[in-house]
């Protein structure tokens, strides 16, 4: 396949937000996109990256009706040692894992990479530079075929947008509070939990809205048989340290397998912190609240890094998480992968690769 590329003319770019953390998350796109097509006949085909611009399609296009759309969530950042992506190929591997769940086509993973490291450099005017700050990347695959029957799409569209993004959460590297849903579920075994689908957001809402009622700012999913073990947060993978241990819910299928959560877990365990995969009720989170060993909670993502946790609401009671203040493994954390991010640090894992 030949990569066209076909650049906006300057006076037609758009004008740039103030790239500051108060970029905030997901509302600025930039001047261009990477997309291609597919269909059955001729595979993956008239890969382009071009003008930003609205896409087609028909009113009756499958994704529409029936929900079938993966995407992923990954970032470039921007540094005075330069612009570096972090594990970038993991993220398009998974992408294909979610694909097969979801009936679609896989890409290749080598050519997607070239194409997004071409993209995020062509628009690399729009990768704000501050610490905390970076350039988004959606790779987003959706089923386009118009058809109201319900069945596998023949035709899909693939496309890559990039935007600069701020912090994640209003409240910053700041504790959040979440609350524990005791009454809605997100994924059961044998669904679609592992895979990157909107279809597990739509799924998600109901009860986020609640959570938002109780001042919280994310809810925490129970498994969706018992409800009696802690699964992962919204749009991240979370942690639990009693005392010198910290644990976080194994990948059974019904959690998204993070990236952040499988970096979080080498580098503990490379500081000889003991971490452990394993199931956890909330019997056990609500014991440690009460006798003072439950000290840090915090989800790992790509779009927050790490978010700190100071309470649990969970059927009418709040649950302290130690001193409410960002733990010192939290911060640990949060500091080591930000340094290897933005290449300030050695990075002994192969992590990142500097593109620019
Ligand atoms: C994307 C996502 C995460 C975090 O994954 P990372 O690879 O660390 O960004 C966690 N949970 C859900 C449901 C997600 O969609």
């Amino acid at each position: 396949m030949n990569l066209e590329i076909q650049k906006i003319a300057a006076d037609k770019k758009k004008t740039k937000p103030v790239f500051d953390t108060s970029l905030g998350f997901g509302k600025y796109f930039s001047d261009h996109f990477f997309i291609m097509k597919y269909d059955a006949k001729n595979g993956w085909h008239q890969p382009k990256i071009e003008p930003y611009r609205q896409l087609t399609l028909d009113p009756a296009a499958m994704v529409l009706h029936y929900a079938q759309e993966i995407f992923e969530g990954l970032k470039a950042y921007n540094s005075k040692n330069g612009i570096f992506l972090f594990r970038a190929k993991d993220n398009l591997t998974r992408m294909n894992n979610s694909a097969r769940r979801l009936c679609m086509p896989e890409i290749d993973i080598d050519f997607v990479y070239d194409a997004m490291k071409k993209l995020v450099l062509i628009d690399k005017e729009w990768i704000p530079t501050a610490r905390e700050t970076s350039m988004y990347i959606r790779p987003t695959m959706i089923a386009t075929e118009a058809s109201v029957g319900v069945r596998v799409s023949a035709e899909y569209l693939f496309y890559i947008i990039v935007g600069p993004a701020g912090s994640y959460y209003p409240e910053g590297f700041n504790p959040i509070k979440i609350f524990v849903s005791d009454k809605y579920v997100r994924a059961v075994r044998g669904g679609v939990g592992e895979a990157k689908t909107g279809a597990n957001y739509a799924a998600s809402l109901f009860a986020a809205q609640e959570a938002k009622k109780m001042g919280c700012s994310q809810v925490l999913w129970l498994d969706a048989i018992d409800q009696k073990h802690v699964e992962e947060v919204g749009t991240t993978n979370i942690f639990f340290r009693f005392d010198d241990e910290v644990v976080t819910s194994p990948l059974t299928g019904t959690i998204l397998p993070g990236i952040t959560r499988d970096s979080v877990i080498k580098l503990l365990r490379s500081w000889n912190i003991k971490c452990t995969e394993r199931r956890i009720s909330i019997d056990e989170i609500m014991k440690g609240s009460k006798d003072g060993k439950l000290k840090e909670v915090f989800g790992t993502g790509t779009a927050a890094v790490i978010s700190p946790v100071s309470e649990l609401h969970y059927k009418d009671e709040v649950f302290n998480v130690g001193s409410g203040k960002i733990g010192d493994i939290s911060l640990k954390l949060y500091e080591e992968i930000l340094s290897i991010q933005y290449g300030e640090k050695t990075d002994p894992f192969g992590w990142v690769e500097k593109i620019g």
